[in-house]
């Protein structure tokens, strides 16, 4: 039977940690009941430098129910992703098969089971997809829909609508460790796994209690590392847009000479506004060359795995393992 650690980030959660803690006590005891998962399964929750009584909260529950609610203490603050992977790996050693959620409960936990399901079906990982996003404010919504956008466009391969609601088993749990970055946007890692993945669908609820913890400046933030941290497409734009301006330049060469020939300009406009294109071309052409190259070294400096096997037939596992039977 597979131990699943459901994996809860909080951050000044003080009105949602107790009720958080009794629906997903009360999920576990279902899935449990329906024999899906072992009788040892738990939460975990990670206090992320809350400044309020979070961490009071976890302990009292953790005097309560020993073995059902485990914590984890951050010493600071170091926000939702990083927090989220301090609570996977921490967990990937103590279970079989993780399920990440938010504190404030706005992700339907009836579809846990449905994740757990696909996992025995075979998948590694199992994303929460919001049908739609009603409960969002207007802003909220259309700027998450830009984002989408704009991250298709720079080829990152994210999951359409999909927060940090997933499930992940413990072999995909250990090959992300592997992903050793700081900038993480952990929607973006997860498709580079490789894994067999899958999506369950649900409505996405108000929050039970307190205020969202990502104000607008934390948003920006978390979209501008989802793109700067997994694509180089803005250096090579620079790249593309010297091509272009040097060819403009040509262009506007040939209309000079034209009209100075024409005699309708006035003495030295010609040569000075050919300078002009002709070097700011050059300059972009200049800044996206070496820009290419810092993008190489970003790309060297992440040290991401290369390749995630996932499988090998070499034709010598029965004589291997017999081998160190005996
Ligand atoms: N969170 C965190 N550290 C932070 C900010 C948020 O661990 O610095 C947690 C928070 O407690 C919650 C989750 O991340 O469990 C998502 O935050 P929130 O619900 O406020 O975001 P929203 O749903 O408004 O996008
Ligand atoms: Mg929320």
């Amino acid at each position: 039977m597979d131990k699943l650690a459901i994996v809860v980030p909080c951050y000044n959660e003080e009105e949602t940690l107790e009720i958080a803690s009794r629906t997903l006590r009360e999920v576990l005891e279902d899935l449990i009941g329906k024999g899906k998962i072992s009788g040892d399964s738990f939460v975990l929750f990670v206090n992320d430098g809350s400044r309020d009584r979070t961490w009071e909260l976890i302990e009292e529950e953790h005097g309560k129910y020993p073995s059902r609610v485990l914590g984890v203490k951050l010493a600071g603050n170091v926000g939702h992703q990083l927090a989220l992977t301090a609570g996977l790996l921490t967990a990937m050693d103590l279970c079989d098969v993780t399920v990440s959620i938010d504190a404030d409960l706005q992700d339907d936990v009836a579809v846990i089971e449905e994740m757990i399901d696909k996992y025995h079906g075979g998948c590694d990982i199992v994303y929460g997809v919001r049908k739609k996003r009603n409960t969002d404010t207007f802003f909220k919504r259309t700027t998450a829909q830009c984002f989408y956008r704009l991250m298709k466009m720079m080829g990152i391969r994210t999951v359409y609508n999909h927060a940090d609601f997933r499930l992940m088993s413990q072999r995909a749990v250990r090959e992300f460790s592997r992903y050793r970055e700081s900038n993480l946007y952990l929607r973006g890692v997860m498709p580079l796994l490789g894994y067999q993945s899958d999506c369950v669908y649900y409505d996405r609820k108000e929050r039970v209690a307190g205020e969202s913890k990502y104000p607008f400046n934390k948003m920006v933030a978390l979209a501008f590392d989802g793109i700067s941290s997994f694509s180089i497409k803005p250096i090579s734009l620079i790249l593309g847009m010297g091509v272009i301006i040097i060819s403009i330049s040509f262009l506007a060469g040939i209309y000079a000479l034209v009209s100075y020939f024409s005699g309708h300009v006035v003495p030295g406009w010609t040569s000075l506004i050919l300078s002009i294109w002709f070097l700011g071309g050059i300059q972009l052409l200049a800044i996206g060359l070496v820009g290419q190259y810092i993008g190489k070294i970003y790309i060297e400096v992440k040290g991401r795995p290369r390749y995630n096997i996932e499988k090998v037939l070499t034709g010598q596992e029965e004589t291997g393992s017999s081998e160190i039977s005996t």
